[in-house]
């Protein structure tokens, strides 16, 4: 497949009205020159979305007899496969997902079908937060948290609804449930496109490049609902085994990889010059060497988010890596 693009998929996600409809429209008006193909899936009887969404019928798949996460999660590859007998008409595809639908599915879709994963890359998860709504939705819906915790990139949209100082409650809260992905406060979902389009979120390479990794002891004092997502970031200087890394992620995956719905980090791999990246969906795992570590301190960084984390089995799990 080398003489073909790879074409990027960049994920619509958010709660019900949180403005994906809004940004899938300022996308396809902006002026980029870029073909895109939108895949539209939406909940409800009569498609919507279809008569909001500007762009030429061609281009516009729609799904509604389900969710792509979950119920029609094969029709969704039906259609990647179709797009990819056209992939030399298209630039990028944009999928807007229901509201109610959960990006981590969709994600390991992306990363388990070998067909998919050759033509096609998961470019980034873009996910709108309702800054108005945020707090009930937070309350009623589990899917709310699944969407912001998978996320690269986060709008805190609707801002104009809002008080600067519940905007800053609400963004406090988005960091401790993901404190790698980028924020951006917006109005009627209103964001340069270099921001969304063509960031490689999944690509290995952006785990190091995340928002922040914050110390160990950031997080304590979480108040833990059993909905609740929450994040433990891990810093650690010395070096790692490697062996005894990758079998104590792949088993806590394999025993919790529910739980542990997204894992990333940047390694010190002990013989190695080189920094290690992983990052985990569920129970998929991947990992590479990158670039030399250079006169940069060798620091091993990661991240946990996902429900029930205990915080100590992690670092004792990670400490027990270590080469001494
Ligand atoms: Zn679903």
């Amino acid at each position: 497949m080398s003489d073909k693009q790879v074409l990027p998929v960049t994920l619509l996600s958010g709660f019900l009205g949180a403005g994906k409809t809004t940004l899938l429209n300022y996308i396809l008006k902006e002026n980029h020159g870029k073909r895109i193909a939108v895949i539209e899936n939406e909940f409800g009887e009569i498609p919507i979305d279809h008569d909001l969404v500007i762009g030429a019928d061609e281009d516009i798949f729609e799904m509604n007899n389900g969710c792509i996460c979950c119920s029609i999660k094969g029709d969704l590859i039906a259609t990647l496969n179709r797009l990819i007998e056209r992939h030399d008409k298209f630039d990028s595809i944009l999928i807007e997902s229901t509201g109610l639908a959960s990006p981590g599915p969709i994600a390991q879709a992306f990363l388990l079908e070998d067909v998919v994963n050759d033509t096609l890359k998961l470019d980034g998860i873009v996910t709108l937060v309702d800054a108005k709504h945020f707090w009930r939705q937070l309350d009623e819906v589990d899917v709310a948290w699944e969407q912001i915790a998978f996320s690269n990139v986060i709008l805190l949209n609707k801002i104009d609804l809002v008080s600067a100082d519940e905007i800053a409650k609400v963004d406090t809260k988005i960091r401790s449930i993901n404190p790698t992905a980028r924020i951006f406060q917006t109005q009627n979902a209103g964001i340069e496109l270099d921001e969304i389009l063509n960031i490689g979120g999944f690509d290995l390479e952006s785990v190091q490049q995340s928002e922040s990794f914050p110390g160990i002891d950031e997080h304590d004092g979480h108040s833990h609902s059993d909905s609740e997502i929450t994040s433990v970031s891990i810093t650690l200087e010395g070096e790692m085994d490697r062996v005894r890394f990758v079998n104590w992620l792949q088993m806590l995956l394999i025993m919790e990889g529910m739980d542990v719905m997204r894992a990333k980090g940047v390694l010190n791999l002990a013989g190695s010059d080189k920094r290690h990246i992983f990052q985990s969906v569920f129970m998929m795992f991947d990992g590479q060497d990158d670039c030399p570590w250079g006169d940069e301190s060798r620091i091993n960084k990661m991240v946990f988010i996902g429900r029930d984390l205990d915080r100590q089995r992690l670092e004792e799990g990670v400490k027990g890596c270590m080469v001494f």
